[in-house]
């Protein structure tokens, strides 16, 4: 089928734009692409989390900071993101001997909040479908494109698929992105993933005679040098923790083991990657956002924050452009790329300095004369 058909009488046919992935970069880019009048039609593998009574993620909650309420502020979202979620002005560091130790982010009053992942994807989608020039389907499955015409092959559910054609494809189908792979197959495109030796599994922390179990606004850390534990607050007074350890470690966990005593293992623990390329796009038909262009490991928390950057960097690109996309393309690649390849660095750093570096008295002692 073609994609959204132009209402007769339209002199001036405007461009479609295929966001491929609904995760959370790709609900706010197709907000930002409708907001200037694009034909958006968004393409997600899983069916409509609003419906679903299971909502897999790579994480129940995650930190929002600056740079991505920057980004939601530009499509109208930022207040109702930030009503939902719970301000965290400090990392509370958690000793052995039991001490509590709070770090502060920034300044008095400076803050990141904690927000629920399967919320702010829903809030998102359901933003995105305002746009009357927004169609969000979800069970489409990509599986292939070609970078020549911009053709691209989606698989359904009930074993069939569907061909459909757009002027621009925005790849925002996460670290594992299917985009990508043409990329891959082409000339001069620098790749390179990094699995890193821990793992993460979390776990859930119920709250005592319904209050939080701990003080609410902080990021808990417990910070053990080999392996760390953090804790992110959720409005219903739970904390979600997320333990870090080396896979070795956690395989040495074994239902006899004296850990079953206090958790219950039910998943695996997951893998995390690192993946840096260049360059984002491919002529004026492909561009790469979010963790397809640039998935880091969590420790900065700053993944799904740059990835909204991604939205309003490329937003502004366009408006200098003035919506030429073979030039504004190649002008994303060369603002952006140095930018998350410094995200990644970043986040690949705080991997030591989280779980170790913090554990130190000269840290703390540099912390607190720095009011970083
Ligand atoms: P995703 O969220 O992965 O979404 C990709 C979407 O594409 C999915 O909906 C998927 O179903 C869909 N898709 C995949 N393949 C296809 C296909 N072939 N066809 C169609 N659709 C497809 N970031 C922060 O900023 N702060 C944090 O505190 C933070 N904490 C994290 C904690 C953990 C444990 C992890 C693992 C990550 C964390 N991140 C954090 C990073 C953040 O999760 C990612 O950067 C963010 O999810 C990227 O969004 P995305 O939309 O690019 O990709």
């Amino acid at each position: 089928r073609s994609t959204m058909e132009e209402p007769s009488g339209t002199h001036t046919k405007r461009k479609v734009v295929a966001v491929v992935g609904g995760g959370l970069v790709g609900s706010l880019n197709a907000c930002y692409f409708a907001q200037r009048g694009f034909n958006v039609e968004v393409f997600e593998t899983r069916e409509d989390i609003r419906q679903a009574k299971i909502v897999r993620g790579r994480s129940i909650n995650l930190a929002l900071s600056h740079r991505g309420r920057q980004a939601l502020k530009h499509v109208g979202m930022e207040e109702k993101i930030v009503s939902q979620g719970i301000p965290m002005h400090a990392r509370m560091i958690h000793s052995l001997s039991g001490k509590q130790s709070p770090i502060p982010y920034g300044k008095k009053g400076q803050y990141i909040l904690s927000v629920d992942r399967a919320n702010l994807n829903k809030e998102l989608l359901t933003e995105a479908e305002k746009y009357p020039n927004a169609k969000l389907n979800f069970d489409h499955k990509l599986q292939d494109w070609s970078p020549e015409t911009g053709l691209m092959t989606f698989a359904r559910s009930d074993g069939s698929t569907e061909h459909i054609e757009a002027d621009l494809i925005v790849g925002c189908d996460g670290a594992f992105s299917a985009i990508r792979k043409q990329f891959l197959r082409r000339s001069r495109f620098n790749y390179s993933q990094t699995y890193i030796p821990h793992g993460y599994m979390e776990l859930t922390m119920p709250p005592i005679d319904g209050e939080f179990a701990m003080k609410p606004n902080y990021l808990h850390i417990w910070p053990r040098n080999t392996f760390m534990m953090i804790a992110l607050p959720n409005l219903d007074k739970t904390f979600t923790c997320t333990l870090f350890m080396p896979f070795e470690e956690f395989e040495k966990i074994t239902m006899t083991s004296s850990a079953s005593h206090f958790y219950y293992f039910r998943l695996p623990a997951q893998a995390m990657v690192s993946v840096k390329c260049s360059p984002y796009h491919i002529g004026d038909k492909c561009v790469l956002m979010g963790d397809a262009a640039h998935a880091v490991v969590p420790f900065y928390g700053q993944g799904m924050n740059a990835g909204f950057e991604d939205c309003i960097v490329f937003d502004e690109i366009l408006n200098q452009f003035d919506e030429d996309l073979s030039a504004a393309l190649p002008e994303y690649t060369r603002v952006r790329v140095p930018d998350d390849h410094a995200i990644a660095d970043l986040a690949m750093y705080n991997y030591i300095e989280m779980r170790a570096h913090v554990n130190s008295k000269w840290f703390l002692f540099r912390k607190h004369v720095d009011n970083i």
